[in-house]
């Protein structure tokens, strides 16, 4: 492995640090007290900026107007964006806007690439991603209620879903229904459907409250009804039948972008935590950073960040160098390792602040809030633990007498 920045990309970081340091953090307190819309000249006026500093959407084509960077260096890039929530927005490479980007882009046809995803990585419209059901265990990605009923050239579709987050104001969803229900292979029966959003039939009935937050536009997540919803079969992405597939494909590099983001709200935290203690006094003569104990938090976080930065690290280098199928094992790990090692830092982090900590003054206590779902999202801890464990069983049953990383 070889973990080289070059110097490009140390160019590329050190805009990217200062951008997010003197531009993005002073807007942070509005952004936890105001609602997501009133802010949103002032984040336009953002992103215009960082389009004439040619930093526009890392991560995604560069023929349609992204950077195109590689993996292993958008990795340090959505590391330096996540040290602010609102990092990624602003720089084009939000959730669920880059899953969706990167499904498209390998897998839409040329009418969907042009009506679709020019417009989302120019960052003119927003889209959202419709799977998990109210009614059914969304850690099984191979239950689902909603069908979509062939009807001609047309696909009907019925169903009901929840956490369809940023479907405010989103201008498609990207819906997983059954359209092949009688298919052996339970792998088989469902397929992305792009749905725009003012399909008659396609209903937001509420935002889902969060945490006390229900949010608004980007910054929500949606309970949505299709009620005899009517798109194009055309609107089918890839293979009838692939909707499994592709959920896996568009799923696995998301989950590697959302734990590089969350290595950076990691260093936020650490950072808070470190500069909190040498200034804040627990007696007239001594600092909190005085204590051993506050000195062991610091070094736990230490060695955790570190840890799973380089798991990371190594696997958006596997992906790069090996491809996804080969990192599916690390794939998994990160997911459930670096929400962990989050959670603790931010605890500490927190724990150290001792009544700031909970108010809003720092961003910790909405990171406390929010990164909490990062256990449940894209797939439960236990769900990815499982599969790992499964994964390590096979490769011994198989003939493997060494661990072989
Ligand atoms: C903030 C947030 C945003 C989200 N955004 C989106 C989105 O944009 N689009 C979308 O489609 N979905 C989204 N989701 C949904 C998310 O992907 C699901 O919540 C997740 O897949 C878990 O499904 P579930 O909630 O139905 O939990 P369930 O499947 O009901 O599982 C409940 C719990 O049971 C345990 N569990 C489940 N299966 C097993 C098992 N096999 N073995 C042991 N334990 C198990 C786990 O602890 C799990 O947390 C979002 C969720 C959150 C919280």
């Amino acid at each position: 492995m070889d973990f080289t920045v070059s110097e490009r990309m140390q160019t590329i970081l050190g805009m990217v640090e200062e951008f997010v340091e003197k531009e993005i953090i002073p807007m942070e307190a509005d952004y936890f007290r105001r609602p997501f819309r009133e802010l949103d000249p002032w984040l336009e006026a953002k992103r215009d900026q960082v389009k004439q500093m040619e930093l526009w959407a890392p991560l995604h084509p560069k023929e349609y107007g992204g950077m195109g960077l590689r993996l292993t260096d958008y990795a340090l890039v959505a590391e330096a964006l996540g040290y602010s929530p609102l990092g990624l927005y602003i720089f084009g490479c939000q959730y669920s806007d880059a899953g969706n980007i990167g499904l498209l882009a390998r897998y839409g046809n040329e009418d969907q690439k042009e009506r679709f995803l020019r417009p989302l990585v120019e960052g003119r419209i927003r889209s959202c991603f419709s799977m998990t059901e109210v009614e059914v265990a969304g850690s099984n990605p191979t239950w689902l209620l909603t069908q979509a009923a062939r009807d001609g050239d047309d696909w009907v579709i019925n169903g009901h879903k929840w956490f369809t987050s940023h479907a405010d104001g989103a201008k498609f969803a990207i819906v997983m229904a059954e359209t092949n229900p009688e298919n052996e292979s339970r792998h088989r029966r469902a397929s992305m459907i792009i749905v725009p959003l003012d399909t008659p039939g396609m209903h937001i009935v509420r935002g889902v409250s969060v945490m006390g937050h229900v949010g608004e536009a980007w910054d929500s997540h949606a309970e949505v009804l299709y009620r005899n919803c009517r798109v194009p079969r055309a609107n089918t992405i890839g293979e009838e039948g692939q909707g499994f597939v592709l959920a896996q494909e568009r799923l696995g590099p998301g989950r590697v972008q959302h734990c590089m983001r969350w290595i950076g709200v990691c260093n936020r935290c650490f950072d808070l935590m470190c500069n909190h203690v040498r200034r804040r006094r627990r007696t007239p003569d001594e600092m909190l950073a005085d204590s051993d104990v506050i000195r062991t938090y610091i070094a736990d976080c230490a060695a955790d960040i570190l840890s799973a930065r380089l798991m990371v690290l190594n696997t958006a280098w596997k992906i790069e160098n090996l491809g996804v199928k080969q990192a599916m094992k690390d794939i998994s790990m990160i997911k459930y390792f670096v929400p962990n090692v989050m959670q603790r830092v931010i605890d500490r982090a927190l724990q150290c602040h001792g009544g700031l900590g909970m108010t809003d003054d720092t961003p910790i206590a909405f990171y406390h809030r929010f990164e909490r779902a990062s256990r449940i999202a894209d797939g439960a801890d236990e769900v990815h633990k499982i599969s790992v464990g499964r994964r390590f069983i096979r490769d011994y049953d198989s003939g493997r007498t060494k661990v072989k990383w």
